[in-house]
This record gives C-alpha cells, sequence and structure tokens, in this order.
C-alpha cells in the first residue's frame, strides 16, 4: 500500500496541528486535545493516511467516543455529520493545501476519509515526496 501522509491544520484557528517532537510511523503525527468522561489528555494520531497508529496520554476504552479539540485555541473539532458504520460524531481536520480529513470519534473506529474538490490540485497538501499516485483527472 502507498502511503499518504498528510499535512493538517486547525480548520479554526489554522495552526498546523503537526507535531514533528512526538513520531509515529516516523512521520510527525496529528497533535489533538481529547476529552473522555471528566478526563482532557493529548492524543496523537499517525499521519499517515490508513494507519490506526495513536498515542494517548489518557486511557479510553475500545468503543467509548471522545471529544476532540484543537490543542491551540480549544475549538471543537466534531462535525454534526455521523460516522457511517457506527453513527459518533465526526471529527474533521482541515488540510494544509485545501480539503478535510474526518475521523471518526469512536475508539477502535476504523471510519475515516478525505474530502477533496480538486484532487490533482490538493495532491500537493502531501509532503511525502516518495509516493507516486497514479490519478487519471491529473492533467500535467
Ligand atoms: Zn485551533
Ligand atoms: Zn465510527
Amino acid at each position: 500500500m502507498k502511503k499518504l501522509v498528510v499535512n493538517v491544520k486547525c480548520p479554526y484557528c489554522r495552526k498546523s496541528l503537526m507535531d514533528s517532537e512526538k513520531q509515529i510511523d516516523g512521520y510527525p503525527s496529528v497533535k489533538t486535545k481529547i476529552q473522555h468522561g471528566d478526563k482532557i489528555g493529548t492524543l496523537y494520531l499517525s499521519s499517515i493516511f490508513g494507519s490506526y497508529n495513536i498515542i494517548s496520554d489518557i486511557y479510553v476504552p475500545k468503543e467509548e467516543m471522545v471529544l476532540f479539540f484543537c490543542p491551540e485555541c480549544n475549538a471543537s473539532l466534531l462535525l454534526k455529520d455521523l460516522c457511517e458504520e457506527c453513527k459518533a460524531p465526526l471529527a474533521f481536520l482541515e488540510l494544509k493545501n485545501g480539503g478535510t480529513v474526518q475521523i471518526c470519534s469512536r475508539q477502535g473506529c476504523k471510519y475515516h476519509f478525505m474530502d477533496y474538490t480538486n484532487f490533482a490540485q490538493k495532491l500537493s497538501a502531501f509532503y511525502d515526496t516518495h509516493k507516486t499516485l497514479a490519478d487519471p483527472s491529473r492533467k500535467e
């Protein structure tokens, strides 16, 4: 499987959520703030699209839902949209060069997707230069 490495930022304050100090799968992780019950912690997600590796500093049991917040501005990252698989709210992150990544807020649910308006243009959102993606709509 080819690796897609995402570079995301907060959709509200536009600050980068990439944390190069905390690497997962050999790449900078995506830092988010989470709340589960009355516990607040930091959750790092793999920036490789399709990897479910995470590091959390609070324990969240599988199947439990968490609230996602921006670690910079504390805005809620949850959407009104629900996961197609399990009906938990989706959290969303903005890709650096446009488009969004949406992830399910339930621990262990593997539902997530990327939303592009113009895929060819958005390819520059990725910084993994080793990837070669076949995209039939690509013009150049
Ligand atoms: Zn923010
Ligand atoms: Zn789900």
